[in-house]
């Protein structure tokens, strides 16, 4: 039997619901901010990742889905949103039709890494990429959105970590602290650490090993070697999310790795998805677009991992979702009256009625448990004695009441559905 590839999963009709719900309150939210959506291609040149994310990232480094096509180029899966929407971006020259472009998506990304709970291969993000602003106010903006479109789905158990890493130079210095006080404590670091001391020493703060943490819990902290301009900012984005009621944490840890992320980073987590916590990160990148081949563009965004909130969302029962329903059941009581009740299903749907019929000519008894499986609103019987009269028979499933309806009369069905 074929199956589906390790890592990636079906998402079946039950489930279909979760997500309709979850994309649609995402769109009203980003609405709601006046962002709009950007829908990029599936695949990329492969270079664009590679600038875009970086060569020394677990993403760029060991993860990206890369083939070549077969004129020989180097094409990749889109791995994150932030570089397509950069390349769009510069490509289309959105900075010159408007100063600020706020942007939202949603769209399945590809990453090959060790698929676990809340860990795929081919998983899906919404998220925000803001571009034309360097005001803390876009920042802190971001982040509301983030936390707005969890906590309307109804989940309680979320943190809102926040730091600063400020601009490159400050970022320097501080990279020189920590090389220092990491000198003597190399030998009890992890391997992986060890490699990334040399070559992007920021990133052993993401160390998952019990030892690393410890010694980077004594480590100088990036907010004490911050530059002034960061650390007002820094200053705007925590008042502006206090003015908005968003409880939040410093965390001087979340470090990015990459030169061109600047400033405040960010990452809400869950406490109730297990080791997998993020539910979404994100953070300014004002030198990006420049990197990419456009124009000096401050930005800011962030990326919310779907599968992940929808666990988060199943461990705290945060919403449930009916499964739906449908308004009306054509059970037709006189097989020869069939064709006329496929006439009538398709005037009903034209007039927005959600109709069933049944197609395999069973029993009366068989319909009606039909009919209550797709949870009929209301039933039409088709045949008997009122049809001779030149009248349907029409039951309301919930409070049992029948009436007759004259057989051309369309519109009071639709009356009973306010259509
Ligand atoms: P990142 O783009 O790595 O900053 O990730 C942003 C969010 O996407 C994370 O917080 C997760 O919620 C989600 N995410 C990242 N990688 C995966 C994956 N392999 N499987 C499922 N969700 C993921």
């Amino acid at each position: 039997m074929i199956r589906a590839i390790t890592g990636t999963k079906d998402i079946l009709p039950n489930d279909v619901i979760k997500w309709t719900y979850l994309e649609q309150l995402v769109k009203e939210i980003f609405t709601n901010f006046n962002y709009k959506e950007i829908r990029t291609p599936i695949f990329e040149e492969t270079q664009l990742f590679a600038r875009g994310i970086g060569e020394e990232t677990d993403i760029v480094g060991k993860e990206m889905y890369t083939f070549s096509d077969r004129s020989g180029t180097s094409l990749t899966l889109k791995p994150e949103m932030t570089a397509s929407v950069v390349r769009a971006f510069i490509e289309h020259s959105l900075g010159k039709l408007q100063t600020l472009n706020k942007l939202f998506y949603i769209s399945p990304m590809f990453r090959q890494e060790k698929p676990q709970a809340g860990r795929f291969r081919q998983f899906h993000q919404f998220g925000a990429e803001v571009l034309g602003s360097d005001s803390p106010l876009a920042d802190a903006e971001v982040i509301i959105i983030a936390y707005r479109i969890l906590v309307s789905l109804g989940l309680k158990d979320l943190r809102v970590k926040i730091n600063s890493i400020g601009i490159p130079s400050a970022r320097e210095n501080y990279k020189t602290v920590l090389r220092n006080y990491l000198k003597d404590k190399l030998p009890d670091l992890t391997e992986e650490s060890k490699v990334r001391f040399e070559k992007n020493i920021l990133r052993i703060f993401d160390s998952k090993a019990e030892n690393d943490i410890k010694i980077m819990q004594n480590a100088p902290i990036i907010t004490d070697y911050l530059d002034e301009q960061s650390l007002s900012d820094f200053q705007v984005v925590k008042e502006a999310l206090n003015s908005a009621g968003i409880p939040f944490e410093v965390d001087p840890s979340l470090v990015r790795g990459l030169d061109y992320y600047t400033k405040t980073t960010f990452e809400i987590v869950s406490g109730k998805v297990g080791s997998q916590s993020a539910l979404c990160g994100g953070g300014r990148y004002d030198l990006l677009i420049n990197e990419l081949g456009g124009t000096d563009t401050p930005a800011v965004g962030f990326a919310a991992g779907i599968e992940r909130i929808l666990l988060a969302c199943e461990n705290e029962n945060a919403f449930t979702q009916d499964d739906s329903s449908i308004d009306l059941y054509i059970v037709v009581i006189e097989k020869n009256l069939d064709k006329e009740a496929f006439r009538l299903s398709c005037l009903l749907r034209e007039n927005k009625i959600i109709t069933e019929i049944d197609y395999s000519a069973r029993s009366v008894k068989a319909q009606m448990r039909e009919a209550n499986k797709f949870k009929a609103k209301f039933v039409l019987f088709i045949g008997g004695d009122e049809y001779k009269e030149g009248c349907f028979n029409i039951k309301n499933m919930e409070t049992g009441d029948q009436k007759k309806v004259p057989i051309n009369d369309i519109s009071s069905i639709c009356a009973m559905f306010n259509k």
